[in-house]
């Protein structure tokens, strides 16, 4: 459904993706690990153009396109198929948590006030905010802001949901919460590709794992290959560090 090719970006002098390719199919659930500033944020962040990338092709769907050269259309097409949800949850603050679901419904995809607010209401409901509708974001906790940014990327019925450390902001015992609405959206089918340090998470939802370190990929395969017969000495020596 979506591959992206030989994504390089550079900072300076330094190169935080050396030519980075990752393949996703529809329903994957793809878990992007690895040691802090390998990369990780900066690939997502140049799949969706919140940064410019110095090279690349997507295909996405029957589109194809030169992901350094995209030109706003091309972009905003990107956008209308894809939803990202932000480490710091990146919400409205003067607008409730309905209107901050239901604005990438009018705004985003022109529709009507109404069917917006039906729709909006849904997902609040399905990440079990339903009562929290009209509460404004500080008048909710972190995971609760958490939870609408997720309801605002399903709302949209995008074909890919790219998270960003979704719970690395939380407190620790809010990071359940978010966590059992991303398990229940991965095993209702939707495509997602999630960089987390959640290692559970990525045992027991990932379909495929990732590991990057240094701006390239230097392992992939399941769950099962990546956390018990990693194959790489960089995969070892990180799992060994952080489990
Ligand atoms: P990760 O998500 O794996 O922690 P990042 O993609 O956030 O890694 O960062 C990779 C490297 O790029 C880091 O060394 C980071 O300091 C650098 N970097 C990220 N964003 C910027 C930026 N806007 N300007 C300069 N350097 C950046």
């Amino acid at each position: 459904m979506l591959e992206i090719s030989h994504v390089k970006k550079h900072f300076g002098k330094q190169e935080v993706l050396k030519d980075v390719t990752l393949k996703v199919n529809k329903g994957d659930v793809i878990v992007i690990l690895g040691p802090s500033g390998s990369g990780k944020t900066t690939f997502l962040r140049s799949l969706t153009f919140l940064e410019k990338a110095d090279a690349g092709v997507m295909v996405f769907g029957d589109k194809q396109l030169d992901i350094h050269k995209a030109k706003q259309k091309d972009i905003a097409w990107v956008r209308k198929h894809t939803a990202f949800v932000f480490q710091n949850y990146n919400l409205f603050a003067n607008k409730t948590a309905l209107q901050n679901v239901m604005l990438g419904l009018t705004v985003g995809r022109g529709m009507a006030k109404e069917e917006a607010e039906a729709i909006a209401r849904k997902a609040l409901k399905e990440v079990g905010l339903a009562d929290r509708a009209d509460y404004y974001p500080s008048q909710l906790s972190g995971g609760q802001q958490q939870r609408v940014g997720i309801a605002r990327a399903m709302a949209v019925k995008p074909d890919v949901i790219f998270f960003d450390e979704p719970t690395s902001a939380l407190d620790p015992e809010l990071v359940g919460g978010v966590l059992s609405v991303m398990k229940k959206l991965a095993a209702d089918g939707v495509t997602m590709v999630v960089v987390t340090h959640e290692m559970k998470f990525a045992r027991e939802a990932a379909t495929r794992v990732v590991f990057m370190d240094g701006g390239v990929i230097v392992e992939e395969g399941s769950p099962e290959e990546i956390f018990t017969h990693p194959k790489e000495a960089r995969t070892r020596q990180f799992l060994r560090r952080i489990l």
